[in-house]
């Protein structure tokens, strides 16, 4: 990047706010995809919507591509900025600005950490629902852009049914302001569209969320079992009752002796194939209504014990085992390979079997823990990635998985996002005609393809449609 450019930027955020050191840029060379690497030009770090427009207006009169980035936890390479340039942080834009508690929604800026969002309204008796395992780091910046789910979404919906309003930064540091909360927006829904669009569209600097009453009553319980394929018939069934639980997780028998040997260990039994951690929220009534037809089904379908949680401590020790868990396999190998695709919830046994065969046939390790009842399968990999052959078997498993997911009638990501790890894969799902629409709708954004280039959609399809990959 030219020096007076850094200068004019540094003159724009102040200078804490523009990274280029190159020991420092390293942090940022990937996010939680750790295959792929790739450092950025330079970091800007904004502390408002006008410092982000700012910059935003440099970089676009100098052409430099732009990516977003969150807490960078993303697992599907979002957040790496794969053609370099400049990467914006939202470290420095962690402020709740507004609670409206009778309106029941909120205003923050987009670096604000999931989990404070909940803390932070908690006294007026609300919560931000959607909750990654990930929330005690990532963004809600990092949320809209991904379009995040978590164990609670089974209930409440993943992030696009709680976002009511935006603030965004366009590509040329133009602001559209979208932050007054509409049901029912007037004219296009912009703030729908850009939900889930990856960095792609814009940078969201200001997010409006909906807020949820806290449930009067919560009640959680652990089913044992001693095989993985009955633990997915109980959940298949309990959908098929049209149960609906607040959350439905499964965890197998290789994420359970990496949870109890790490900080998060919660007490899940050792001897177990399989745990099915249900919740159920509502008044007493209600979540007893759920609690004893899924417990009936658990046990008609083998569980050999149902653990009710005693206290609210005992029922955080088992969303801690939950929630840590991708982090307790670093107990297993340095490295983890999380995959995320989303099967019909009828075929969960069949395509949990197929992944178990696929990496065994590759001798790779792989655990299963994922949201069961919305079908979002996360067969993670443990891995070395210092052993270019053992990457190599994960690379091929992954794509095996995607493809037998997505004959099974499955899809290629249920929260993960496609990013720079599934973009090719997108061919397996849509037809060309379907891509370039992508395409089309992606440049009335961003015309000069300069917001996360190199992300989500194809290569081809993109060049296909301009005779070059990027106008210049
Ligand atoms: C241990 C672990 C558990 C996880 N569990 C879950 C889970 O249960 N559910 C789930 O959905 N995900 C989960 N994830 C994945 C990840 O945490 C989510 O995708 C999360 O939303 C990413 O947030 P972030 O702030 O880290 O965003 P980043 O990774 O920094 O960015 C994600 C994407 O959003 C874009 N972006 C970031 N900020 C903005 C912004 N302000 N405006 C526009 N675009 C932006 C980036 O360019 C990138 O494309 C997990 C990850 C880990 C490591």
């Amino acid at each position: 990047m030219k020096p007076a450019v850094l200068e004019e930027l540094r003159e724009a955020l102040g200078p804490a706010g523009v990274i280029a050191d190159p020991t420092r840029l390293l942090a940022y060379e990937c996010d939680g995809l750790a295959l792929l690497r790739q450092k950025p030009d330079v970091v800007l770090l904004p502390r408002t919507t006008e410092e982000c427009a700012r910059a935003m207006r440099i970089l676009h009169r100098e052409k430099v591509p732009v990516v977003g980035r969150g807490a960078g936890t993303g697992l599907s390479g979002g957040a790496t900025p794969v053609e370099g340039g400049a990467l914006i942080g939202f470290a420095r834009m962690r402020d709740v600005l507004e609670v409206n508690v009778a309106d029941r929604y909120a205003r923050v800026q987009a670096g604000v950490v999931n989990v404070d969002l909940t803390l932070a309204v908690e006294k007026h008796g609300l919560f931000y629902a959607p909750d990654p395992s990930s929330q005690a780091a990532c963004t809600i910046g990092g949320n809209v852009g991904e379009n995040s789910g978590g164990p609670h979404c089974f209930k409440h919906g993943a992030t696009t049914r709680h976002i009511l309003g935006l603030v965004i930064v366009r590509d040329d540091g133009s602001v559209l302001d979208l932050s007054l909360p509409r049901p029912d927006p007037d004219g296009f829904d912009l703030v729908g569209l850009f939900v889930g669009s990856e960095g792609m569209f814009g940078l969201a600097t200001e997010v409006t969320v909906r807020l949820v009453p806290t449930p009067p009553v919560t009640e959680t319980f652990l089913a044992i079992f001693t095989d993985l394929d009955a633990a997915c018939d109980a959940v298949s069934d309990s959908i098929a009752a049209h149960l609906e639980p607040s959350a439905l997780e499964i965890l197998d028998r290789l994420t359970i002796e990496a949870v109890e040997d790490s900080v998060f260990a919660a007490g899940y039994p050792r001897e177990a194939e399989a745990v099915l951690l249900v919740e159920a929220e509502g008044t007493d009534v209600e979540v007893e209504a759920t609690l004893a037809p899924m417990k009936a089904i658990a046990e008609r379908r083998g569980a050999i014990e149902v653990r009710r949680a005693r206290s609210a401590t005992e029922r955080k020790k088992l969303w801690a085992g939950r929630k840590g868990a991708f982090g307790a396999m670093g107990r297993i190998a340095p490295d983890l390979y999380v995959a995320d695709v989303v099967v019909p919830r009828t075929k969960l046994r069949e395509l949990v079997a197929e992944s178990t065969r696929i990496a065994r046939e590759r001798r790779l390790k792989l655990a299963n823990v994922f949201h069961a009842g919305d079908g979002n399968l996360h067969p993670n990999i443990s891995y070395d990635r210092r052993d270019k052959d053992e990457v190599r078997r994960v690379l091929e498993a992954s794509d095996e998985i995607m493809k037998v997911v997505v004959a099974a009638g499955g899809s290629l990501t249920g929260e993960h996002g496609v990013g720079l790890e599934k973009q090719e894969f997108m061919s397996l799902v849509f037809e060309e005609r379907d891509l370039h629409a992508m395409c089309r709708v992606r440049e009335a954004w961003d015309p000069g393809r300069l917001l996360n280039p190199g992300k989500l959609i194809p290569v081809h399809a993109c060049r296909e449609m301009r005779g070059t990959e990027r106008p210049r």
